[in-house]
């Protein structure tokens, strides 16, 4: 079996940012704001490599998920707020 090294925390982010965003009123969702606010969510959130098999990393993210799922909320929010307030996306 395959050996990966994963890190969790992007797999966490990468897995609920989108339904996080849908419960945030006012969101920009174009790929600059939610690239923006997905590098920022990164920096906030302290990385966690993992190395086990593919089945071993998926059975971890989801305790690792139980674990952190408040603090990422707190931090998506931030990280929108942020971007609200500085976007990069092209003026309309
Ligand atoms: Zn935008």
């Amino acid at each position: 079996m395959a050996i990966e090294v994963k890190n969790v925390m992007e797999m966490f982010v990468d897995q609920n940012l989108n339904s996080i965003l849908d419960e945030i009123p006012g969101v920009c969702r174009c790929e600059q704001c939610v690239a923006d606010i997905k590098a920022i969510v990164l920096n906030s959130m302290k990385p966690r490599y993992v190395s086990s098999s593919r089945g071993e990393i998926i059975s971890k993210l989801s305790a690792f998920g139980q674990d952190n799922k408040v603090e990422l909320l707190y931090v998506v929010k931030d990280a929108v707020d942020k971007v609200k307030s500085n976007p990069h996306h092209a003026a309309r």
